[in-house]
This record gives structure tokens, C-alpha cells and sequence, in this order.
């Protein structure tokens, strides 16, 4: 197959709707990102990577941040996580904080807000540094030692993030947190205020493609994980639409509301499709179109 030809291709199929949809302005710093922009780049198991329009462009990966807080939590500290967050799509947005009262405070999924919570408190309790420690992982997979969190974004995250912050202290209510809300939080704006291109996350995903092998041919988890952190991004790694995702792009894929999706094409590759402007859902417009393109035209689906 000629990847590149296929990059082309289906980044011009996402040429049509890249004026639709909207950028995300409740966390204001990123509003001021050009919604016309779009960047996709597919890194396969060999390490090769290829790219097209702003693949190489940094961008906030913000909720493809928990991809890798669940990898490396599950690594450093084994299956204890499970304990505390469950694996069933929520049917609710990314944010809410409606199935938490009922359910004891053990949150649906480690996709949402209210799970990605425990799980960065996790990782907190096992490297004393949640933020930095998926810095070091994306750094080290991607092979790019500026890659980092843009301050302004996690201050303006933490500035307008009463939502978190409610769903964290209601989490500690229920004893579901191991260390104090505010630390907790930090961490979590630490990670998701990440800036990395696609051509980064693509090649930090690499993993799971190589069923759970580092880029230095070491093993972070089992065989048996990376398929379980597979199938729950599968269900759960795209909002409240993971119906239509895998409808159309028949991939494992965790997006973000900076616009980003990075998907897992096991034993061969990932993608990470960037277009700021977002459907109602919180998905990409231009990535969602451009990532059908792609696995219509290729074949590259699970299915
Ligand atoms: N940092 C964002 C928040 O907490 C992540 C949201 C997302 O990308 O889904 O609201």
C-alpha cells in the first residue's frame, strides 16, 4: 500500500468539512486555535511515519492524555484500578455528573472526566508525579524531548474548572480518592494541557498496535491489556458517540476536545487524525471524516 498516497486522500476527503462544527471554548485558551486547520499522520509497527497538511503542528491533546494515564497505571500498578472505575460506555457526556450519586461514586469508565480523575489519582499514588510521568512516556515514544504541557492551557483549564472540580471532591466524598482533590487536579490539567503533533501521538500509540511492546522493543503490559484497553476505547474512547465511531471508522480511538483522535489499527499501526472544530458529541468533524476515509478506503478496520 502506498501510505502516503492514502494520507493524501483521505485528508482531502476531510477538505469539505472542515468549516463545520465547532472549536471548544469552555476551556477559553483553546478557542484561540484556527478551527480551518488539520493535520493527519499514521506511524506503523516498524516505527515508520508518515503525514499530511499539520501533521507535525502541536496541538492540546487534552482527552487522548487518558489513553495513557490508563496504560500506565495499569502497568506501574497492575489491575487494582478496576477496583475503583468501571468499563461500560456512561450514555452521558464526558463531563456529567448524574451516574456518580448512584453508583457510589466509581465512575462508568477510565474515558470520562470522573474516571480519568481516579485513574490520575492513581497514578499519582504510584510515581508522585502523574503529569510528568505521561510526559516522559509521550517524550520517550515519540522521540521528541520538547513535547510538554502548555501552562496557559492548564491554568485556564483549572481557572474555569468547576465541573472537575465538583466531580473530584464528590469522588473523595465516596472514598474513591487516595490523595487531596487539589493534587488530584493539578495532575489531571497537567496531562491533558499536554501540546503534542500528530505525528507525536501517533507514534506514542504505537503500543497498543504492537500489543503492549515499547518503542525500544521492551513490554509495558501484557497482551492481554493492551486487547482490554482496546476494546474499552473501542466502547468508550469517543464521547457519547462510540456507536457512530466505530460505525464508521471501525477502529479503537480515544479523541480529545483539542480536536485530535488517535486510533489503534492492532498489528499495524496508529493513526492520529487533528481538526479543531467539533460536533456536537466532541468529536472532530474533519478527523471523524478523515479516519472513514481512510479505513473505507484501506480495509484498516478491526471488522
Ligand atoms: N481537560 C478537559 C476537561 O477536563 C478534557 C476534556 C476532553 O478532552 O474530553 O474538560
Amino acid at each position: 500500500m502506498n501510505y502516503q498516497l492514502e494520507l493524501q486522500r483521505a485528508a482531502e476527503a476531510a477538505l469539505p468539512v472542515l468549516g463545520t462544527g465547532r472549536v471548544a471554548d469552555y476551556i477559553p485558551a483553546l478557542a484561540e486555535v484556527d478551527p480551518a486547520s488539520f493535520g493527519l499522520a499514521l506511524a506503523t509497527v516498524d516505527g515508520a511515519v508518515y503525514g499530511a497538511g499539520d501533521w507535525e503542528q502541536p496541538f492540546s491533546v487534552q482527552s487522548i492524555s487518558k489513553l495513557f494515564t490508563l496504560a500506565l497505571a495499569l502497568a506501574t500498578g497492575g489491575e487494582s484500578v478496576w477496583h475503583r472505575v468501571g468499563r461500560e460506555p456512561s450514555g452521558t457526556p464526558f463531563n456529567s455528573l448524574v451516574q456518580l450519586e448512584s453508583e457510589n461514586g466509581i465512575p462508568r469508565n477510565p474515558f470520562l472526566n470522573s474516571g480519568a480523575i481516579v485513574v490520575t489519582d492513581r497514578l499519582l499514588t504510584l510515581t508522585g508525579d502523574a503529569g510528568r510521568t505521561v510526559r516522559d512516556f509521550l517524550r520517550a515514544e515519540s522521540g521528541n524531548p520538547l513535547l510538554d504541557t502548555d501552562p496557559a492551557v492548564a491554568a485556564s483549564e483549572a481557572a474555569h474548572g468547576h465541573r472537575n472540580a465538583a466531580l473530584a471532591h464528590f469522588i473523595a466524598s465516596y472514598g474513591n480518592l487516595e490523595n487531596p482533590v487539589e493534587d488530584v487536579l493539578s495532575n489531571y490539567y497537567a496531562h491533558c494541557a499536554l501540546t503534542a503533533s500528530c505525528r507525536d501521538l501517533a507514534l506514542s500509540g504505537l503500543f497498543l498496535a504492537r500489543h503492549g511492546l515499547l518503542a525500544d522493543g521492551s513490554r509495558l503490559l501484557s497482551r492481554s491489556d493492551a486487547k482490554r484497553i482496546n476494546a474499552v476505547l473501542l466502547t468508550c474512547g469517543t464521547y457519547d458517540a462510540a456507536g457512530e465511531f466505530a460505525y464508521r471508522v471501525g477502529l479503537p480511538g480515544k479523541s480529545g476536545v483539542g480536536g485530535g483522535i488517535l486510533t489503534i489499527v492492532p498489528g499495524r499501526g496508529a493513526l492520529c487524525a487533528w481538526g479543531p472544530a467539533l460536533d456536537r458529541a466532541g468529536n472532530s468533524v474533519g478527523a471523524v471524516a478523515a479516519l472513514d476515509a481512510f479505513t473505507t478506503a484501506t480495509g484498516w478496520s478491526i471488522f
